[in-house]
């Protein structure tokens, strides 16, 4: 608790505009809440629409300055503000436990795997290239070159309150582009703390602006209306997604999307059942289930579905349910009672549906809002748990005879963010690459986050990528100039 509160102390509770902290037009403040015991952390400044046009207009101001920066000198504020990152990785750790619930070995590792983003793209920031070549009838020469593209807006959901921003941030600054983030109303302490690190690293002001509100909708249509923002970076919900892309046909404006997800994880029968267990725990159970990428659908080949079942049961059964800040602790809170009920209404369609329980299937009583880690088989089509996201703890298998049956399956859904596939013929592993329909694949691996890769889906699971070399391109326009044979 002294940890807790030394770390809640050095938390920034304003609005950041133009570089100061400042309380909200009109000076209310709204609490954020620690979901695995429902007590108030600390009560932040709550923008008003007018808080969120002040911020457009300090990026605004401040977007000159910045794309003149020297590329060399943006890369190392982001290398300094990858370097304080590392130094402070346990309060920041400990801060995404609290507001969010995460394990906190869980929340080291994000501490990790979102700083990645600020060093890829302080290594990209001074590679952003272009070209000269002859048009192919030899009357002139075509340069082409990359700019910012100017203010962005930048909404990133609960369940990454450190990753979603530095995946957004890094390659904004990377490009040249300011900021305004909005981050969830349910987790914006880690952003205002990582905004008081980007000022120390050396960012001026108006570069990044930062307006947590309890208004996401009222605050964000008037900021993305107006034609001083030219992009608009999202990651949450497909319905939010798209209501968001209506609104951007106002300006014409650049957007970015990173929205739901509904993973297949195939098993095949000549799969390593053990790297099978292993991957799907963390495709799973990472963040409480709580990811975009969490395996939704588990395909199982029929001859070995009954191993795999009995296997992952008895490791699911034996996970430890706690607040995230004990030791140990596997599953945490879920981020609130609507997600509890939402994973609970899930289950119990499906067992109503004919689907087999294996362990779990209820909420946990006591304070905070948590649900039992769950397994169930013979789960039949027409489930609703196989077309919803789940969000939470809950392991749902069918079964599978043919590679033609599960890839149909596996693409019977609007969404194409990511797929599992776990088999030892490196030929079948080619043919899924070639016929899923997801933005990416983890063949043999539970997990495929990384800062170098780009991160995105097809279908309704959004447009664009973050990370890699992609990530930096969603921030610059291309310009490009012809001049005659000289
Ligand atoms: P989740 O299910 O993860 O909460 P949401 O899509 O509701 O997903 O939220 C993701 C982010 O989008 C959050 O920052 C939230 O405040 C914001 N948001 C929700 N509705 C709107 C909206 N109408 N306009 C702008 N932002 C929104």
């Amino acid at each position: 608790p002294a940890a807790e509160q030394a770390v809640l102390d050095r938390v920034p509770t304003g609005l950041l505009i133009d570089g100061t902290w400042r309380s909200a037009a009109d000076d209310a403040t709204f609490p954020v809440v620690d979901p695995a015991t429902g007590e108030t952390l600390l009560r932040v400044a709550d923008a008003t629409p007018e808080d969120g046009v002040r911020a457009l207009a300090a990026a605004d101001a401040a977007r000159a300055g910045w794309a003149r920066t020297a590329p060399r000198q943006r890369a190392e504020v982001l290398r300094r503000a990858f370097d304080l990152l590392q130094d402070r990785r346990e309060d920041f750790a400990l801060l995404m436990t609290l507001e969010m619930g995460k394990p906190l070995a869980e929340a080291r590792g994000e501490v990790a795997y979102g700083g990645e983003f600020l060093r890829w793209f302080s290594e990209e920031a001074v590679r952003i290239g272009g070209s000269y070549s002859t048009n192919p009838e030899g009357t002139g020469r075509a340069v082409v070159t990359h700019k910012p593209v100017g203010p962005a807006f930048l909404i990133t959901p609960w369940n990454f309150p450190l990753a979603m921003a530095t995946r957004k941030i890094a390659p904004a600054l990377a490009a040249g582009c300011t900021v305004v983030v909005k981050p969830a109303e349910l987790t914006p302490l880690t952003t205002l703390l990582f905004a008081d690190l980007l000022l120390e690293a050396g960012v001026p002001a108006g570069v990044v602006n930062v307006v947590p509100t309890t208004s996401a909708a009222a605050l964000s249509e008037p900021v993305i209306g107006d034609p001083r923002l030219r992009k608009l970076s999202f990651t949450g919900s497909t319905p939010v997604g798209r209501t968001l892309l209506r609104q951007a046909a106002g300006t014409v404006l650049r957007t970015s999307m990173e929205l739901g997800g509904n993973a297949p994880f195939l098993v095949f029968e000549d799969a390593d059942l053990e790297l099978a267990v292993e991957g799907a725990l963390l495709a799973k159970f990472r963040n409480t289930g709580q990811a975009c990428t969490a395996a939704n659908r588990f395909l199982v080949h029929e001859d070995v579905a009954e191993e795999f079942a009995r296997r992952i049961t008895e490791r699911v059964a034996a996970m430890p349910v706690g607040r995230g800040t004990e030791d140990g602790i596997a599953i945490g809170p879920l981020i609130d009672s609507r997600a509890v009920d939402k994973a609970h209404r899930l289950v119990t369609d499906a067992l109503h549906r004919g689907a087999t329980l294996r362990t779990g299937g209820h909420p946990v009583d006591g304070s905070g809002t948590f649900y039992a880690p769950t397994v169930l088989t013979d789960v039949q089509p027409g489930s609703d748990l196989l077309r919803d996201e789940i969000f939470g703890p809950v392991l749902a298998i069918r079964t599978f005879r043919t590679e033609d049956e599960a890839v149909t399956a596996a693409n019977d859904t609007e969404y194409g963010l990511v797929g599992y596939a776990f088999t030892e013929d490196p030929a079948r592993g080619q043919r899924l690459m070639e016929r899923l329909e997801t933005g990416m694949l983890g063949l043999n691996t539970g997990v495929v986050s990384n800062a170098s890769a780009p991160f995105g889906g097809v279908k309704q699971s959004g447009l664009g990528r973050e990370g890699g070399g992609e990530g930096i391109a969603e921030y610059l326009e291309t310009m490009y100039t012809l001049t005659p044979d000289p």
